[in-house]
């Protein structure tokens, strides 16, 4: 029998890393994180994070530590090439499903800062900076590796999973046999974050805007106070090696400022690329984030992709560790998480396709269909409408709301205190309904689950009544009616709830919710939920 250093070891110290390291910390494993480089990697990358994110920064307690350093995301409208709009993509109005701002606005190297600062009060996770793993070989029990430190030194590890979010060119997804699949993009782009002087910053656009010019594609993003990015596809005629002078970045700008205006914070060129892994679980080894996906960054998504895999992947693994599940639940990883951040990376690159036309006739031709196609209006979409629900994967998909993400309200609580929902039983299955005339039945029905069973009530007398038929009953009052919207959308009574807050299924009535419990034991069945 093994004697083993970790539950799990994860590879790669970046936003991914740290914030799966989190949720599996806090789930009660023994985690070690490897990571090559010393500080956070300093380059212009992530400017932006959806809600989903945030619930998951929430839920590792990070999210009121980031809230000094986000502002809001602002609609991004498409400039065709005579500058006139011909795409607005907006915000999702008020009010919020998941309480948060619908996307933030952000600065991925303060933001992974941040998440290490945090990690430091986790007793049960050991973070080894400047350690590169080099080898690494599994048996039917155990992940052996060996990294070396900064003085050269090796040392030895074992631990009982592994899961490389070691970014795009991973060498944990290369000591496994997955493959990554291309979705045919692959462009160069040089990224410039400014620091812009106070009094110029009013004269510059305040909404992100992606300028679909044939001559040289680009785009321009508000970001937290006086930083603002530039982003500009590299043509074949510009000087490679000069491309991040800053002769070359103050020719590119020249349009928009003058040297003495601002200061260039920091650059970077990219290729960017729309690749998913074909497998992301190989026995004992596992891929997250980079990893096992790029996706062009039209729509913002990389990271907040990779946070997701983190809320997908933990709750099962854990799960695994703890013998509460069987690990052929792990197959369900890849299952769920791949056809989505498929389905996401290809929107990203038409998008993409959309900015970045270089013949003028074509640029033309675009602008002219995207004029008929909007009746002669700017084509408008609402961002967070562009994620897909999961749409394979342990849900009954009979059921209404399978797949889709539940929302996230604040509620009271019987002591009085105000606080959001996802607090209230964390990393656990739960039922959510609605107080209503079938709730002595639904609840008879569901408490043989031991599974919290959370009630909405208008006041807490209303809960008396069931307390003594189950024990695990929690009722709270909605204050911003998030659930009870997304109920009423549906004519749901209520819902079974993921740990990673997807909806397993939704009822709408009786016979609805024992269709439910039937599914629900045939997957635990299956996986020993
Ligand atoms: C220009 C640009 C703009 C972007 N904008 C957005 C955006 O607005 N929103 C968004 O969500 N995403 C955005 N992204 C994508 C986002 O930056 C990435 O998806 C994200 O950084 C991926 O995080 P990760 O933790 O998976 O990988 P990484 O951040 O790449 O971290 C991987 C870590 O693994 C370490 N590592 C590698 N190999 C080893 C080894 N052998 N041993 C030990 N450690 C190792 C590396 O040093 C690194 O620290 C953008 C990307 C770019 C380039």
């Amino acid at each position: 029998m093994f004697n083993f250093d970790f539950d799990v070891s994860i590879v790669g110290y970046g936003p991914v890393g740290s914030t799966f390291a989190a949720l599996l910390a806090d789930m009660g494993l023994k985690v070690g994180v490897f990571e090559k480089n010393e500080d956070v990697y300093p380059k212009p990358r992530a400017v932006g994070f959806d809600h989903d994110a945030m619930r998951i920064f929430q839920q590792i307690n990070c999210a009121e530590l980031f809230r000094p350093a986000l502002s809001d995301f602002k609609s991004t409208v498409y400039l065709g090439a005579s500058g006139q709009i011909i795409q607005k993509i907006l915000t999702l109005s008020p009010p919020f499903p998941l309480t948060w701002e619908p996307h933030f606005n952000c600065d991925q190297p303060l933001l992974e800062s941040l998440i290490r600062e945090s990690n430091t009060s986790r007793s049960n996770l050991t973070v080894f900076l400047d350690h590169e793993i080099k080898v690494c070989n599994q048996s039917s029990d155990a992940v052996h590796f060996s990294c070396v430190d900064g003085k050269g030194l090796i040392h030895n590890f074992r631990s009982r999973y592994m899961v490389g979010c070691d970014g795009a060119s991973s060498f944990v997804r290369k000591s496994t046999n997955s493959k990554l699949e291309s979705f045919d993009y692959d462009q160069h782009w040089i990224v410039v974050d400014m620091k812009i002087d106070e009094e110029v910053l009013e004269r510059l656009p305040k909404t992100n805007i992606q300028f679909c010019e044939p001559e040289r594609p680009s785009t321009y993003i508000v970001c937290p106070k006086n930083h603002r990015r530039w982003e500009f596809m590299a043509l074949e005629t510009d000087p490679k090696e000069e491309l991040l002078s800053e002769d070359f970045i103050w020719g590119l700008l020249k349009r928009w400022l003058k040297p003495s205006e601002a200061k260039i914070w920091r650059s970077a060129s990219y290729r960017f690329h729309a690749l998913v892994a074909d497998e992301w679980l190989d026995e004992r080894v596992l891929l997250c984030g980079d990893a096992a996906h790029q996706t062009p960054p039209f729509m913002g998504q990389g990271m907040c992709q990779g946070i997701r895999d983190a809320g997908n992947l933990a709750w099962k693994l854990s799960g695994v560790i703890k013998k509460e599940f069987e690990p052929n639940i792990l197959k369900t990883y890849t299952n769920e998480r791949r056809p989505h951040v498929i389905e996401t990376t290809v929107l990203a690159k038409k998008l993409g396709e959309i900015l970045t036309i270089r013949d003028p006739v074509k640029a033309a031709a675009r602008d002219e269909g995207m004029h008929i196609q909007g009746q002669g209006k700017p084509i408008e979409m609402v961002r967070q409408n562009l994620i897909p629900p999961l749409r394979s994967g342990i849900f009954d998909f009979v059921a209404p709301g399978a797949g889709e993400v539940f929302p996230q309200p604040i509620v009271q609580i019987e002591n009085g205190l105000e606080i959001l929902m996802d607090d209230i039983e964390k990393f656990k299955f739960r039922f959510v309904i609605q107080n209503n005339p079938s709730c002595h039945s639904l609840i008879h029905l569901f408490k043989e689950l031991d599974i919290p069973i959370v009630l909405l009530v208008s006041n807490f007398l209303e809960a008396l009544e069931y307390k003594n038929e189950c024990l695990k009953l929690i009722p709270v009052i909605e204050v911003n009616g998030a659930v009870s919207r997304y109920f009423q959308n549906r004519d749901l009574l209520g819902a079974l709830v993921r740990p990673d807050h997807y909806v397993y299924a939704g009822f709408l009535e009786l016979d609805g919710a024992k269709g439910v419990l039937k599914s629900f034991r045939e997957h635990k069945a299956q996986f020993s939920i």
